[in-house]
């Protein structure tokens, strides 16, 4: 009678515990489901803001870049005939006696100025003016190496600088554009012609300097009839 009642209160008690305890893991597992289920969306949002804040930051940058494209190249252009202008030419011309000074490398300068430019102005007047300043630059940048960099000195005037190439290659250079020039039947003022000075860099010598003596040089080319290459 002893085992019957043992076996009844196990019976009896053992129902009640297992009850509480699945109610209670079930609560439980609700619990934790429900909060994990929260924060997996709300990481999920918190991932999606990121990744569209950081393709918005891109376009951004990519806006920001042509930006400074479109820039750079309106500081570097002269904005009539679309070469370079005097602070490109500047900073080439300082780049290339810097390149000289480290490796020993030869350069050589083209100035070039067009012959009784004002002339063309009083005839034809401005617009007809800058539109052979136009050519003029087109034509000079068709007939220099991908090498050379040409750009708008002054006024009517250009300047080439040419890496690599010593005085008599330049000197070369600029005969045939003043051929190429003198052959050229322009737009209402028919032929044109313009006159030049060349010079190569001397190892050491600054800027200044080496364009003094190409100055020199052009002078010396309009002082003798222009249409002329002088070398100096
Ligand atoms: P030279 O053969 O001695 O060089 O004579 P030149 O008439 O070309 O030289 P000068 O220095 O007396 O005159 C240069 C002329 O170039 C005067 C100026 O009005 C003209 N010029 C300078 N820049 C421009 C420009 O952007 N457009 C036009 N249309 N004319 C310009
Ligand atoms: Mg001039
Ligand atoms: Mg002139």
């Amino acid at each position: 009678s002893q085992s019957i009642r043992d076996k009844w209160i196990a019976i009896t008690i053992k129902p009640v515990t297992d009850y509480t305890l699945l109610w209670q893991a079930i609560f439980l597992a609700t619990l934790l489901l429900s909060l994990s289920l929260y924060w997996n969306r709300r990481l999920a949002r918190a991932n999606q803001k990121i990744s569209s804040t950081l393709s918005e930051l891109n376009l951004a940058q990519t806006k920001l870049e042509e930006q400074n494209q479109i820039l750079k190249k309106i500081s570097t252009t002269d904005p009539l005939t679309n070469v370079f202008n005097r602070l490109k030419l500047d900073e080439a011309l300082e780049n290339e006696i810097q390149r000289a000074a480290r490796n020993g490398s030869e350069f050589g300068v083209i100035l070039l100025d067009i012959d009784h430019f004002k002339k063309v102005n009083d005839t034809y007047g401005h617009q007809v003016g800058d539109h052979s300043l136009v050519i003029f630059a087109r034509l000079l940048e068709t007939a220099i190496r991908s090498v050379d960099i040409v750009g708008r000195w002054g006024g009517e005037e250009f300047l080439i600088l040419c890496p690599g190439t010593d005085e008599n290659g330049c000197k070369l250079l600029a005969e045939n554009l003043r051929a190429l020039i003198e052959e050229k039947d322009f737009p209402k003022t028919g032929q044109q012609t313009a006159s030049f000075g060349v010079t190569s860099h001397k190892l050491g010598e600054k800027v200044e300097v080496l364009i003094e003596r190409a100055d020199r040089a052009l002078y010396r080319a309009k002082e003798s009839g222009r249409n002329r290459v002088e070398v100096g």
